[in-house]
């Protein structure tokens, strides 16, 4: 099963991905994650992607395309996977649909979480992770169960995102609505693509995808 999310930033793409990922044993594969530890490992790429990133700008097609293609081809792929981030051109989905192609893959369902834009900001400005095990968390929609402690494994160690600020979401979304847009009536043309009221509480947005999921399943199966 090969899933691509889509939606703006701080939409619940991440969120919903790792229980997919739990739930059907397919890879998350998070451009986004790929790029920020190229950025720690100080590789070429990360030197190259940080600049853009921290000004909320897209990275070259070029740069993602490559990495994705070798991403996706990795044992943990074999059952399928959920794309996270990525495409977000109309020439990184040509690009994907080239690499699907040779390797005779195709992608199964888009799902695409719709937000009210004004509350984007604050979900995003609220966001922090456990440093150790990944676990997200947001200071007004999910803190953690007891103050800084990692619900999943204890740590006290949390981070934040460099381009988690309110100054860089403005040109996140415009990145979004010229360059992402466009890739909704891309998919419609070929592949089911299902809308998700993402405002609704986490647990609801979860069973709208378990709805859809089973119903893709079914076709898939036929
Ligand atoms: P994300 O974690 O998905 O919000 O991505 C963080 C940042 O990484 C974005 O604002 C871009 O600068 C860069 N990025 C991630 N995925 C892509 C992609 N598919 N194409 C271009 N830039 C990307």
């Amino acid at each position: 099963m090969n899933i691509i999310f889509l939606g703006p930033p701080g939409a619940g793409k991440g969120t919903q991905s790792k229980r997919l990922e739990a739930r059907y044993g397919i890879a998350q594969i998070s451009t986004g994650d790929m790029l920020r530890a190229e950025v720690k490992a100080g590789s070429e790429i990360g030197q190259e992607a940080k600049t853009l990133m921290d000004a909320g700008k897209l990275v070259p097609d070029s740069m993602i395309v490559s990495m994705l293609e070798k991403r996706i081809q990795q044992p943990d792929c074999a059952k399928g996977f959920i794309l996270d981030g990525f495409p977000r051109t109309v020439g990184q989905a040509e690009a994907l649909d080239e690499v699907l192609a040779r390797l005779k893959s195709q992608i199964d369902v888009v799902l695409v979480l719709q937000v009210d834009e004004d509350a984007l900001a604050d979900r995003i400005a609220g966001r922090f992770s456990c440093a150790k095990c990944g676990a997200s968390y947001n200071d007004v929609s999910k803190p953690t169960k007891v103050p800084d402690t990692c619900d999943v494994c204890g740590s006290h160690d949390f981070v934040r995102r460099a381009d988690d600020n309110r100054e860089t979401v403005a040109s996140r979304l415009a990145s979004y609505r010229k360059e992402t847009m466009p890739l909704l009536p891309y998919y419609e043309k070929k592949v089911k693509v299902a809308f998700i009221d993402g405002m609704a509480p986490i647990e609801d947005v979860s069973s709208q995808i378990d709805t859809i999921m089973q119903e893709v399943e079914q076709i898939t199966q036929k």
